[in-house]
């Protein structure tokens, strides 16, 4: 591959194509690392509106350091995958507290922070700073592995190791700024997953696997091992205006709140439910109607997740003693709590539509 030219006909089609997007005309370090912190497993069409409401609600990195845990959460709601959340928080009081405010300004120290990993550290680094770190992400795993036409997969160890070099070797030192986000960008708009326009590709000349007809067959992925299935039953229990909710305190949903819950091994009846309760609620509870809504399957990296929402609308007083971890709320405060996605659209869609019978 000739790449100077490579990379000037990539630079100028830059140029030509790019799109405006908001973090491109702030370099400043803090706005860039929300950008990448929030456009992780994001599309920029839903990330968009998440970085404003941040910057604006907290338009230093201090501020979100010093924000309560929940606020941060709450602006995050509907992003998905909340740890990105929590450690955006913790990297910001890292700044704060080991970096007297100063967003660091070298890889190292950058890639020091709390959630940060090669592909965020090297664009910090190379659109806040201009160092000469190659960005790899999906759109740049997917343009090196057609223009080289290398077929190891990009999801393992040496897949990895491979496609950095290539990265690398095709990193423009004297711009790293510009020839990353061309690159990303060509992957995002010409170079794209599923019938790219080859036809029409400023690089087609130099692409290997245009001239061996392996465009869509490339990149190549080593297939996953099966997603987990995990059936999440929650109680939504009302009586007149409280509802018990309680607040997660460890996995991916960590510092949300939800209903309270019951996992079980597979689908499950009202009857076969209410035996995961101790006598006396399951009693309680028995020969109350509750409505089973089940929501759409929620995907995440590893796990499916089945939930069923169990509606209970309770004419007698109730304490929290039959989910001792909950505590009973006001329903109208269950808008100011971060809820997890699906809980949450199950709200925006249930709350006012459920008849009090
Ligand atoms: S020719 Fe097709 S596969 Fe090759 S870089 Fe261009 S768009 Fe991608």
């Amino acid at each position: 591959m000739e790449f100077e030219a490579l990379r000037s006909t990539l630079h100028r089609w830059y140029q030509q194509h790019k799109r405006s997007l908001p973090w491109r005309e702030n370099v400043e370090p803090y706005a860039i690392w929300l950008s990448e912190i929030i456009l992780q497993q994001t599309r920029v069409a839903q990330g968009l509106p998440y970085y404003e409401r941040f910057l604006d609600r907290f338009p230093k990195i201090e501020q979100l350091a010093d924000a309560p845990q929940e606020e941060v959460l709450k602006l995050w709601e509907g992003l998905g995958y909340y740890s990105r959340a929590r450690n955006m928080q913790a990297a910001a009081q890292m700044v704060r507290d080991e970096f007297q405010g100063e967003f660091p300004s070298n890889y190292e120290d950058i890639k020091s922070l709390k959630g940060v990993g090669d592909y965020t550290a090297a664009a910090i680094a190379s659109f806040a700073f201009d160092l000469p770190h190659a960005v790899l992400d999906g759109n740049v795993f997917r343009v090196l592995s057609r223009l080289t036409a290398d077929e190891t997969p990009i999801n393992t160890g040496q897949g990895k190791k491979r496609f950095q070099r290539y990265a690398d070797q095709f990193l423009d030192p004297e711009k790293p700024a510009l020839h990353n986000q061309a690159l990303m960008e060509f992957g995002a708009l010409q170079c794209v997953p599923r019938n790219p326009n080859c036809l029409d590709c400023p690089l087609k000349s130099a692409c290997l696997a245009y001239k061996l007809d392996k465009v869509e067959d490339l990149p190549q992925k080593k297939r996953k091992v099966y997603d987990k299935q995990r059936y999440l039953n929650y109680f939504h229990l009302l009586q007149e205006d409280k509802v018990l909710v309680e607040k997660r305190e460890a996995g991916i949903w960590h510092g949300l709140y939800q209903f309270p819950l019951i996992e079980t091994e597979g689908p499950v009846s009202w009857p076969e439910l209410l035996e995961h309760l101790d006598e006396v609620h399951q009693q309680e509870l028995i020969n109350l109607k509750a409505r089973k809504i089940s929501l759409a399957r929620h995907k995440l990296s590893h796990q499916s997740l089945h939930i069923n929402v169990w509606y209970l609308n309770l004419s007698e007083p109730f304490t929290n003693a039959i989910f001792p971890e909950s505590e009973r709320r006001l329903e109208k405060e269950l808008a100011n709590l971060a809820f997890p996605r699906p809980l949450r659209k199950y709200l925006d869609e249930n709350q006012l539509t459920l008849p009090l019978d």
